[in-house]
């Protein structure tokens, strides 16, 4: 791979006011974050992993966690030190309920340019069923105030198929998307993970059964391409123009830094880097690492397999055999939901609800590997 490809660069805010039933993030909710020592931290690393990648950043990424309870400070010193190519994206998250106007002004000033809103419902009574005490309130007034300060682009997060949400209130949510036109929208529907408050109700939370979650996922589709904005992702829906160049790199074989208590990076070795996950030990750590495995380790090269294939591009033969030496090969039960060309490989629109399932069938369908031990991690000269 050349090394001058283009990357992006994730930070994670780790800090909440609380935690969200159904958040599997690494996230902290303790009253009076170490803001000063977790930025000091987070410009550590960086400056321990800059001789790694070549050049700057296209895209800039500061997920959490909720990054609109940081202050200013933290996005303004990594901005500056971090040095973004010019016109790169530049993306912040927010809650509904900490958007200010002199939230938005200031981030825009420090040079944020996309903001990804934490909505998840606009319907308070939806949004107090999914534990968002607030946010539901605010959401339509905080999405008509953020597209009015003109950042490049705003999207919002959605979350489907939750607790008593009937088929005729997801449409309304769709309609509020309409109605404040929205330029990029994220969907999700609930999952109920491990170790969440969710998780633990297990048959208890009553939640969308598969066929109404098929149906929501489907209509939403529909819905929003009528409106002009096109499914990019199993997951991501955008006006032309609006597709979040960060997250791209997710879904393609590009590398990208993860700095922070619980990151994740794609290094442009083709290792993948896994930060560890407690803030304690972020902090102190010379070296936050805490997992890393070459692009042929049978968990890169699953990891590799599932977000390429989820983008609406898939995943490029050639290039995936290159990166972990091994050829995919369609298995016949998969015809209905994935088409295929000698260069690529691409979920049909019957895959995409399914991608979950139909990337574990693809990757079953592999030759055994023999796990391979780690290779040393690189570390900068
Ligand atoms: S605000 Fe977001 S990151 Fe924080 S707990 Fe809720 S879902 Fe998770």
């Amino acid at each position: 791979m050349s090394r001058s490809r283009p990357w992006g660069l994730y930070v994670h805010l780790p800090w909440c006011r609380y935690r969200c039933p159904y958040c599997a993030f690494v996230v902290d909710a303790r009253k009076d974050p170490p803001h000063e020592a977790y930025q000091d931290a987070l410009l550590r690393e960086w400056h321990l992993r800059r001789p790694l990648f070549v050049g700057s950043p296209d895209s800039l990424y500061f997920g959490g966690g909720t990054p609109s309870r940081s202050p200013l400070s933290t996005f303004d010193s990594l901005i500056q030190a971090i040095q973004p190519l010019p016109g790169a994206e530049i993306t912040a998250e927010a809650n509904p309920e900490d958007v200010t106007s002199q939230l938005l002004a200031d981030w825009k000033r420090v040079g944020i340019t996309r903001i990804s809103l934490g909505v998840q419902s606009f319907f308070p009574e939806i949004g107090a069923r999914l534990g968002r005490r607030r946010g539901s309130r605010v959401a339509r007034e905080v999405v008509e105030r953020t597209l009015d300060v003109g950042f490049r682009s705003v999207s919002i997060d959605l979350i489907f198929g939750g607790p008593g949400q009937t088929e005729v209130a997801w449409e309304a949510e769709l309609l509020e998307v309409e109605r404040l036109a929205v330029p990029h929208v994220s969907l999700y529907g609930l999952t109920q993970e491990e170790g969440t408050a969710f998780g633990r109700l297990g048959e208890c939370l009553e939640r969308a059964e598969d066929d109404r979650w098929r149906w929501m996922y489907d209509h939403a589709v529909q819905r929003l391409a009528a409106q002009g904005i096109h499914r990019y992702e199993v997951s991501n829906f955008a006006r032309a123009g609006h597709e979040s160049v960060h997250n791209q790199h997710y879904w393609s074989p590009d590398p990208w830094l993860g700095l922070g208590v619980g990151a994740h990076s794609w290094w442009p070795d083709h290792q993948r880097i896994k930060n560890r996950a407690d803030i304690g030990g972020y902090l102190e750590a010379a070296d936050p690492i805490e997992e890393a495995e070459p692009a042929d380790h049978p968990l890169a090269a699953w990891d590799y397999l599932w977000s390429m294939l989820r983008h609406r591009d898939g995943i490029d033969r050639a290039r995936y055999q290159e990166l972990t030496g091994l050829a995919l090969k369609v298995p016949a039960s998969l015809a209905d939901f994935l088409e295929e060309s000698p260069e690529r490989i691409r979920l049909r629109d019957a895959g995409y609800p399914v991608a979950d399932a139909v990337a574990r069938r693809l990757y079953d369908a592999l030759p055994s590997m023999k796990r391979r031990s780690p290779l040393p991690v690189m570390t900068p000269p």
